[in-house]
């Protein structure tokens, strides 16, 4: 498969089909936590990336034999908005398929009414927002000079007013830059007013682009959850476990490893097979080179 990926374990979707919907790595930010790696072309221009393709691999895999899938997940290996075909792609999925449809965003782009204009057949819409200062938000997530947080809040109040949807807003919590009293009490005042459906608290539990993008702990997590009240959640780490799959060929591991780093029991898990298999397969593809390994935070992961 080249644009589809998974079933995965996703910690907000549960068992989520990703489709990767822009070539690594294409946004128009460079976020200091991001787990795909450096952005190498930074750019608000859309365009049309593969949109015929993906479609076409999207019929074949719905109408073929599939694991069950709580989730359809438009995302990509940088921004979906920034894709042409993004209307068209969610249109021919919906014909296709009765699972529901979400789409991750930065949001950098939902300033734009032809951008909110195209995701408003999506189920469930996941923007980001990390800061409610200028000065945070270009320090976390590292946009373009033209982009100003103005034009963010802007897109989010419009998006809510357009869209019928659900809206999940997930925010990046980093020790020691958007943690602060500060900080947290300017991203509660700037929310409240958009009456999203979820506010999802996450933190950098696998490796990104920078050092300085450091987790908090779960303590400190449900302090932060805490603090947002009502309908405030920190994502769970553990999604529901998958079925069991028996064959699995070293190009699946490669594949998946190349979208994120895994630990050695998110491999298990979204392949359903047993521990101490996945660890020797994963060891096994470590020394041949087609796959490496690093620790972060106390855990070992896995990558392409
Ligand atoms: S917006 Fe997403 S893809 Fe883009 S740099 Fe940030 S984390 Fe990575």
């Amino acid at each position: 498969m080249t644009y589809l990926f998974g079933p995965v374990p996703s910690r907000r979707l549960g068992r989520s089909l990703g489709v990767d919907l822009i070539p690594r790595k294409t946004c128009p930010y460079d976020c200091i936590y991001c787990e795909v790696g450096p952005t190498t072309r930074k750019t608000l221009r859309r365009r049309d990336y593969h949109t015929e393709a993906i479609i076409r691999e999207l019929t074949e895999y719905l109408r073929g034999p599939k694991a069950a899938l709580d989730y359809l997940t438009l995302a990509g290996s940088g921004e979906p908005t920034l894709n042409l075909g993004l209307a068209r792609i969610i249109q021919a999925t919906k014909g296709l398929t009765e699972t529901p449809v979400a789409v991750l965003t930065n949001g950098a782009l939902l300033h734009l009414p032809e951008v909110r204009r195209d995701l408003a057949a999506a189920d469930v819409i996941l923007p980001s927002l990390d800061a409610a200062t200028e000065k945070t938000w270009r320090r976390i997530n590292r946009p373009l000079p033209e982009q100003s947080l103005a034009q963010l809040l802007e897109g989010l109040v419009a998006l809510r007013r357009e869209y019928q949807g659900q809206i999940w807003l997930e925010i990046m919590i980093l020790k020691g830059l958007n943690d602060t009293e500060k900080e947290l009490s300017a991203l509660k005042r700037t929310i409240k007013p958009l009456a999203l459906d979820k506010v999802q608290l996450n933190t950098a539990v696998r490796p990104g682009v920078k050092a300085s993008a450091r987790p908090l702990d779960p303590e400190e997590m449900q302090a932060v959850a805490d603090f947002f009240g009502e309908g405030a959640e920190v994502i769970a780490s553990s999604p529901r476990p998958a079925n069991a799959e028996t064959a699995v060929s070293d190009a699946r591991f490669i594949e998946m490893l190349a979208r994120r780093p895994m630990t050695a029991a998110d491999v298990a898990e979204v392949l359903g097979l047993p521990l101490d298999l996945v660890q020797k397969r994963l060891k096994h593809l470590c020394k041949t080179g087609a796959i490496s390994y690093s620790r972060y935070q106390d855990q070992g992961f896995y990558r392409q």
